[in-house]
């Protein structure tokens, strides 16, 4: 691993809105293992003080997030982290374990974590929300898009049926789900509107305003109405099948990394961020 870059996620916190910057651009914000046990750390610290209502969650520079890192110099997929679930290390496990316990804990769990924070999220997209950059932004509860913003979950590739939090066929219609996963393909932010997944779009240069005015209102209403609220929501997709889904789901995503590293010798089916990179460029030329 190359030196430790820092401050790759910021806070801020004022007037009840605690904002909370992914900051890898050179990067395009891939999130590495350090990137999400420090978003962890910030969420934490949006929940506990009580000056704060609503938490916004974006990202610096041109994109949202082009997913997990599976690429950069900073990849460390490999390292052991301060864990926030029950679950063991993963770091010194063998064959297929090692790969389903950290996901369980920092994919899976985390995701599962954050969609349970008792205030309401607002994530703010701009530019390309890839894979685990979807991951993010549907465990808030609010997306507010700009007209550039993009989404795609093109992990069918390497033979895995999407991300580890596959709330795919509740973030739009099944049918068009599978559209969306047997293809790979952009959808627009137009698209995503019509679909429901997003709740508004603005101009890329009008996004951090609406959102901050958003959540401004927002934050005007009583905490314990809004939490409550908020779980009446996730219960009612749960009750749905949303989290049993996800269950199964991850089980047959773990089965295709194994899959793949018995086939190939590689979890990922020797793709890399830069081959995704590539292979997606094609695709949506
Ligand atoms: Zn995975």
């Amino acid at each position: 691993m190359s030196e430790q870059e820092d401050n790759i996620v910021l806070y801020s916190a004022a007037d009840g809105v605690a904002v909370i910057t992914m900051n890898r651009p050179e990067y395009n914000n891939a999130q590495n293992g350090r990137m999400t046990y420090l978003l962890d750390d910030a969420f934490k610290r949006a929940v506990a003080d009580d000056e704060v209502k609503v938490i916004v969650l974006r990202g610096a520079g041109k994109h949202f997030s082009a997913g997990h890192d599976i690429g950069t110099p900073g990849r460390d997929v490999h390292l052991s982290q301060d864990r926030v679930t029950m679950w063991y290390d993963h770091a010194n496990k063998p064959g297929a374990e090692f790969l389903y316990v950290r996901e369980a804990e920092a994919y899976l769990g985390m995701c599962r974590r954050w969609r349970e924070i008792p205030k309401p999220v607002i994530a703010e997209v701009q530019g390309a929300c890839i894979a685990g950059g979807l991951m993010l932004a549907w465990v808030c509860d609010l997306i507010v898009a700009s007209e550039d913003a993009f989404f795609s979950d093109p992990v069918v590739r390497m033979g895995i049926p999407g991300v580890e939090y596959f709330a795919h066929p509740f973030e739009m219609p099944p049918r068009i789900a599978k559209e969306f996963l047997f293809t790979g393909h952009k959808m627009s932010a137009q698209r995503a509107y019509e679909l429901h997944m997003v709740n508004r779009i603005v101009p890329r240069a009008m996004l951090s305003d609406e959102v901050n005015a958003l959540a401004q209102e927002i934050a005007k209403m009583p905490r314990l109405g809004l939490a409550l609220t908020k779980q009446a929501i996730n219960f009612a997709e749960d009750q749905q099948g949303k989290r049993a889904t996800m269950d199964a789901a991850f089980a047959w995503h773990h089965f295709t990394h194994a899959q793949n590293e018995l086939v190939s010798g590689d979890r990922l089916s020797g793709y890399d961020g830069r081959k995704m990179a590539a292979e997606n460029k094609a695709k949506d030329k």
